[in-house]
């Protein structure tokens, strides 16, 4: 299975010098291939694949005026082209937004799709030699490709994606349905026990520092140095605010992962309910990122993420009897259900619903061959339950900020 492991590393002048080449050539070959895309899009109605793209950039590579674009390794420029290609076509699929133009004020960053190795301690990139870098564990395997990325802050960062042959043991542990929230970020049931984890609100918590630095910045000249200086200050905050979240989700799935071998959660659609009412509250949650922590860590660990279809009721059914409460609305947190009289919190009663669900999931799939135990319940585990994740995209530069 493919794993990913991010290290910081810090390149020496030199070689922050030719990273900041690549980065603007990788970007400059994406804006480029956008445009010609689009423009081509609107004459003959098609838009350029993979291999056209691919093409037209080695001839565009041989004219003096483009001669530039040979200074990095070839398969970094073509591995952008390929990302422009995935960002259509996951835009032609309903996933995503369109492609938008990359700013070289924001994020930047590279993909070496071959040719990268670990030589004692440091990271091995073409082009760039040995760059500094400090590893939090060994990466055994081989190395697919290594992403490497600049923040806004100037630190850089490499995500080392490798293929990894270490044997997962069967995980044990328990079987828990897990409900999202804004006022108890999840709701765990684990057949026995019900409880709620708070969630934490870095956004609210930072935003007098962030609007006192954004108000410095609007009084700063443009153009000027210290503009310049300020704009790094305000990128610091958001960085302190996004790390904050990240900290604690990781936390927080991990002792999740721990507890359960099983965990069941409603498929949300984080986009969709990120253009609500409710937006900033389920950024500052991260329900998105939390799911995708849970889901890579219990599949590292040979756990089964199971996600349940966003239109199964889980509020409003009573997870006593089965009978259903249409008259339930966001606004009600405790509700006695009027054919059997019990009493239900919402999340808790949400989250047994799920549990039971996923449970049915499991055991209707006749593929598997693992056989789970956990608090009475015998499951089947198979390998087709739910929509995986891939790993390898969780911790990638992208979806990290
Ligand atoms: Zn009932």
């Amino acid at each position: 299975m493919l794993d990913v492991l991010k290290v910081r590393i810090y390149p020496n002048k030199e070689q922050e010098i030719s990273l900041a080449k690549s980065f603007g050539c990788s970007r400059f070959v994406w804006n480029f291939y956008l445009n010609k895309t689009n423009t081509q899009y609107q004459e003959t109605g098609k838009g350029m694949t993979y291999c056209q793209m691919a093409k037209d950039l080695t001839q565009l590579k041989k004219l003096p005026d483009h001669g530039w674009l040979q200074e990095p390794t070839a398969a970094v420029l073509q591995q952008s082209l390929i990302n422009l290609e995935t960002a259509f076509k996951n835009f032609f699929s309903k996933r995503t937004g369109f492609p938008k133009f990359k700013s070289k004020h924001s994020k930047q960053s590279i993909r070496f799709p071959e040719s990268c190795s670990i030589k004692s301690g440091n990271l091995k990139l073409p082009k760039l030699g040995l760059v500094k870098a400090s590893f939090s564990k060994s990466v055994n395997g081989k190395i697919k490709s290594v992403t490497v990325s600049k923040t806004s802050t100037d630190k850089y960062f490499a995500a080392i994606l490798f293929e990894t042959d270490e044997l997962t043991t069967a995980k044990t542990g328990k079987i828990s349905g897990i409900d999202l929230g804004l006022n108890s970020l999840v709701t765990v049931f684990d057949g026995e026990n019900c409880y709620k984890i708070a969630p934490i609100k870095p956004t609210r918590k930072y935003a007098k520092r962030l609007r006192i630095r954004q108000k410095s910045l609007s009084r700063k000249v443009k153009g000027s140095n210290n503009r310049r200086k300020a704009v790094k200050v305000v990128a610091k905050v958001h960085e302190k605010i996004s790390n904050t979240r990240a900290n604690f989700l990781h936390k927080l799935s991990r002792k999740l992962v721990d507890d359960n071998q099983v965990i069941v959660a409603e498929n949300l659609c984080v986009q969709g309910l990120a253009r609500t009412k409710l937006a900033v509250g389920i950024h500052d949650a991260g329900f998105g990122m939390l799911l995708n922590f849970i889901s890579y860590k219990l599949d590292r660990e040979g756990g089964k993420f199971v996600q349940v279809d966003r239109f199964f009721p889980s509020s409003k059914l009573c997870s006593c009897c089965g009978h259903k409460n249409d008259l339930l609305n966001l606004s009600i947190r405790e509700w006695i259900c009027s054919s059997c009289q019990t009493t239900h919190d919402r999340d808790e009663n949400a989250s047994r619903n799920l549990r039971a669900e996923g449970i049915k999931i499991l055991s209707t799939n006749t593929v598997g061959h693992t056989e789970l135990q956990a608090c009475g319940e015998a499951v089947r585990l198979v390998g087709t339950c739910a929509k995986k994740r891939v790993s390898q995209k969780q911790e990638s530069p992208a979806t990290l900020r």
